[in-house]
């Protein structure tokens, strides 16, 4: 049996400032927690929003990963003073990604930035600069190393509560933004004290979002894998409606 194939975003950076060199950053936390629950990691450069569908054509499951700030062009609102760095070219790609899986049906994972992306493709819209809201509440944690650090109140008959078996998780923060108002298709699975949406699911189970880094803590905290498992579920329960009959373990 070959192994789920899972597509990895990357970001995109400028080696150094004198060479106009840019490379395609794949994070090896993302590719280790997919190689845990069973799938194959691929890592797709940001190219041309056509290359999208090629690319999504090749694997059975999406991970739209972490990194800069969404460009507000793309869900009408002007650039907020505390907007960071945007990407065009991978806010295209990702996007175009998203909307082939879809039309596949393949599972996608999105963290991070990822759960801002899938909220942007399905119409919704971000909180440009979260510490503007800020004044009771920290969603960027100073220690680098995937420590735990907020509370997650989890929706009881949501997936993700399923998985993690209980309702009420604690988890990293590094977001910048965050999603405002909601998405078609979506619902808010998880919550913040001060209200703000850390985890999105699909009405078809194929879509879940995470705000947080699981796959920067699973090491240190194990249950931190469980939304890789959910994904993992759900491509492998594509792969086995895709071709009735076949069994895979
Ligand atoms: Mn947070």
């Amino acid at each position: 049996m070959q192994p789920a194939r899972i597509l990895i975003s990357t970001s995109s950076s400028t080696r150094s400032s004198s060479l106009k060199r840019m490379d395609a950053i794949g994070g090896m936390n993302y590719a280790e927690a997919i190689n845990q629950v069973g799938g194959l990691p691929f890592f797709a450069p940001n190219l041309s929003a056509e290359k999208a569908a090629a690319y999504i054509a090749q694997v059975d499951g999406l991970l739209l990963s972490g990194g800069v700030d969404f460009d507000p062009v793309l869900f009408n609102e002007a650039p907020h003073p505390g907007l960071g760095m945007v990407d065009e070219a991978r806010d295209n790609f990702e996007l175009a990604c998203y909307h082939a899986a879809r039309k596949k049906g393949i599972p996608i994972l999105g963290i991070c930035r990822g759960i801002q992306a899938i909220n942007v493709a399905e119409g919704g819209s971000l909180i440009q600069h979260l510490p503007a809201f800020e004044d009771k509440h920290q969603h960027a944690q100073q220690n680098n190393d995937g420590s735990l650090f907020h509370t997650v109140v989890l929706e009881p008959d949501s997936k993700l509560a399923g998985a993690f078996g209980k309702t009420s998780i604690r988890t990293n923060s590094y977001h910048h933004q965050a999603i405002d108002r909601l998405g078609s298709n979506l619902k808010s699975v998880a919550k913040t004290a001060d209200n703000t949406i850390e985890a999105v699911e699909s009405s078809d189970g194929k879509v879940l979002g995470v705000q947080w880094h699981p796959e920067m803590s699973f090491e240190r905290y194990p249950e931190q894998i469980a939304p890789f498992r959910l994904f993992m579920e759900a491509v492998q329960q594509y792969l086995n409606e895709r071709i009735p009959g076949q069994v895979y373990a």
